[in-house]
């Protein structure tokens, strides 16, 4: 009788055989001399610790005193807390990236992107997300803020937080969402600024071509933005509020001059909209840089059905979404740019907070680790390296992401015959590791 449940040799061997994951563990390398725990099992023990969805590095301790994980990952021994650290804050970032890019190109060779596409493109969205805040640990690369507080007694008190940062490109129109790269805010830059080295930095790991649309939040309606994602060849759909006033204003003034050029209702998730669309273009993108652009405003009212007090009362709320584009109306339709605008909001639901929720994403792995390799310097002194823990950490993560996901949407006849949840194939594979004693050496 066939297993019915996924095991970690056969997850391996997917692994191994489609994406090299051994090979490139080779790869891996950090800053430590002559370490008696390779950082290829390093790499590898983050890795099934992401894939398992370990809580947190104590409960990776664990497992590997108690399971056949030491083996599965080259381990000679088992090893705490504290290797990883030191390993993982002098990690080097480079042959982690080559391979969650090279990663994403097998996904797309194999067509994981083919389902979802969008009038027959492809679609990204870009976002920030805060990974990381604390008002005791710092590192040199924490960004500051001063936030106010309530102290005991109640009292208002202003206090510094320190934290992280990022802008991330994700894959959006398909059941499988990876993402492209990552890029980290330094102190002192806005998010605009680390998501433009982002886009510029795109095609040389991907090519201009990899994906056709990108989405991008109300923040990023800017002129270098758009004239960037004109200059690779990508067209956009921007969100739009109130922080650019001159074209919001424009558009809301002119669509009110107007009835809706569309309305219909939808259904979704047992709720109802009623959705009005308008539809213009040729505004003047800002003051400064007139150029036309389409502008598509979005009026809804969401009715709902609840009960209260055991009685059944239904109530609406009105909502309002406004998109600048640079698809043309003839081959995307005002609908479809809802659509679209639509799907960077759900991105916000299923990328970053995915992570943060069901991947233990925002535990402070890392940060602040004082003790490091050291390194020698240009003036022959002896110094801790830069600290790239959290870098690599959320590397491991992405890479373990988007093979877990490939894995349960579209390998795994298991998941599918059974229903299962991405979770429920992590708690499978994990009571896998500590069953069935792997062979001495893991297949390739
Ligand atoms: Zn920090």
């Amino acid at each position: 009788m066939k297993d019915r449940t996924h095991s970690l040799p056969s997850f391996s061997a997917w692994l191994n055989k489609g994406f090299d994951l051994r090979a490139y563990a080779t790869q891996m390398s950090d800053a430590r001399t002559e370490p008696e725990i390779a950082a290829s099992s390093v790499f590898l023990a983050v890795f099934h610790s992401f894939v398992f969805r370990l809580p947190s590095f104590q409960q990776l301790d664990s497992e590997l005193a108690h399971s056949h994980l030491q083996h599965w990952i080259g381990a000679e021994r088992a090893f705490g807390d504290d290797t990883l650290r030191y390993s993982l804050c002098g990690f080097d970032l480079n042959p982690l990236e080559t391979m969650l890019v090279d990663v994403n190109c097998r996904l797309k060779r194999g067509k994981a992107f083919d389902e979802g596409r969008v009038q027959g493109r492809l679609v990204a969205a870009l976002d920030g997300i805060e990974v990381l805040s604390s008002f005791s640990r710092r590192c040199d690369s924490c960004l500051e803020r001063r936030v106010t507080l309530k102290d005991q007694a109640g009292r208002k008190i202003e206090q510094t937080q320190y934290y992280h940062r990022a802008v991330g490109c994700q894959m959006v129109h398909s059941p499988v969402k990876p993402f492209l790269a990552i890029e980290w805010l330094q102190p002192g830059e806005g998010e605009d600024t680390a998501a433009l080295r982002l886009l510029n930095r795109l095609p040389d790991l991907y090519g201009s071509r990899f994906f056709d649309i990108l989405l991008v939040d109300a923040l990023y309606a800017q002129t270098p933005v758009l004239e960037l994602v004109r200059k690779i060849g990508w067209d956009a759909v921007i969100s739009l509020k109130q922080n650019s006033r001159d074209l919001y204003q424009s558009a809301v003034r002119l669509f009110a001059s107007r009835p809706s050029d569309t309305s219909f209702t939808e259904q979704r998730d047992h709720k109802t909209y009623r959705v009005q669309l308008w539809d213009s273009e040729g505004l003047p993108f800002t003051i400064d840089n007139p150029e036309p652009v389409r502008v598509v405003r979005s009026e809804e009212v969401l009715d709902r059905n609840r009960y209260r007090e055991g009685e059944l009362t239904s109530h609406s709320t009105d909502h309002e979404w406004l998109w600048v584009t640079t698809l043309s109306k003839q081959l995307f339709p005002t609908p479809v740019i809802r659509q679209l605008g639509h799907s960077r909001w759900k991105n916000e639901n299923n990328g970053w907070m995915d992570l943060t929720k069901h991947w233990a994403f925002k535990h402070g792995f890392l940060h602040a680790c004082r003790h490091r390799p050291k390194q020698v310097t240009a003036c022959g002194e002896r110094e801790p390296v830069s600290n790239h823990g959290l870098a690599a950490v959320t590397f491991i993560l992405l890479i373990a992401f988007a093979l877990t996901s490939a894995f349960v949407l579209r390998h795994s006849k298991l998941a599918r015959r059974d229903h299962l949840t991405a979770v429920a194939v992590a708690a499978q594979l994990r009571a896998s590791a500590s069953k069935a004693p792997p062979p001495i050496r893991a297949p390739d």
